[in-house]
């Protein structure tokens, strides 16, 4: 079974740190194959710690990793989106987080990182959920009026908006980080195994779930995505659907 995790963290999140190669080893260990991955040290526009954890992690894992940028809206106006550039990383997403970032409040920054995702030709990746502003349903024109780059709707929040937005937008996806196993059925009975990317959003588990052996929660989530699809759309949701994203060959 091959498995492809299109949504994971390395860094500081709330009181928990997770070192790049504690990550991979964990990843290595539940048998992950290839991951798209972000700091989310970037949360507090940590850029000192950020880069290098990001740094590390390719070192680490080669061709295995898809960096992700995740951009906080300042950069684009200190310079530091510069750093993040010359770093020697070739980033392969760009991902805004409208809950902490509140992106909405600078649409002209907002289409800035559209047209960065737009010239290195990598896909764009909304979290959703949280707060109005940040639903999935939030991004449904933003979406549309940029239909030559192609979207990731994080966590798929709240699933019937998420659903709508893929739905009218073919250049639109989602990844499945926290989503509940009832909403990723919803969106395959849909029709949306094309667009459905399996990740997890580990290791914020350590945060969420301190008490629990992540190892069998990992595997527990796995098991019961598989549970409410065919195995056919599982190989899309699992793998087929990340190399097509993020343009594996
Ligand atoms: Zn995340």
């Amino acid at each position: 079974m091959k498995i492809y995790d299109a949504h994971i963290h390395v860094g500081q999140f709330r009181e928990d740190y997770t070192t790049s190669d504690e990550v991979v080893d964990f990843l290595t260990s539940v048998g992950v194959e290839r991951f798209a991955a972000s700091s989310s040290s970037s949360c507090d526009g940590n850029t000192l710690r950020a880069l290098p954890e990001m740094v590390r992690l390719v070192e680490r894992a080669g061709d295995k990793v898809v960096p992700v940028l995740w951009l906080c809206p300042e950069w684009l106006e200190d310079g530091t989106i510069y750093e993040m550039l010359n770093s020697g990383i070739e980033w392969r997403c760009v991902k805004v987080h409208g809950y902490f970032h509140r992106w909405e409040e600078r649409p002209d920054l907002l289409d800035k990182a559209i047209d960065l995702a737009r010239k290195w030709e990598v896909p764009l990746l909304f979290h959703t959920g949280g707060r109005e502003e940040s639903d999935a349903g939030s991004y449904m024109d933003v979406i549309k009026k940029n239909e030559d780059v192609t979207f990731v709707l994080a966590h798929c929040r709240p699933v019937d908006q998420a659903i709508a937005v893929m739905k009218a937008c073919p250049n639109c996806y989602g990844d499945t980080a926290f989503t509940p196993t009832e909403d990723v059925a919803e969106m395959i009975k849909e029709g949306l195994a094309d667009r459905i990317m399996f990740g997890t959003d580990y290791p914020l588990h350590i945060t969420f779930y301190p008490d629990n052996n992540h190892q069998e929660m990992y595997g527990k989530i796995i098991q019961d995505f598989q549970q409410v699809m065919s195995e056919e759309d599982w190989e899309k949701v699992s793998y087929r659907n990340f190399e097509k994203v993020f343009k594996i060959c």
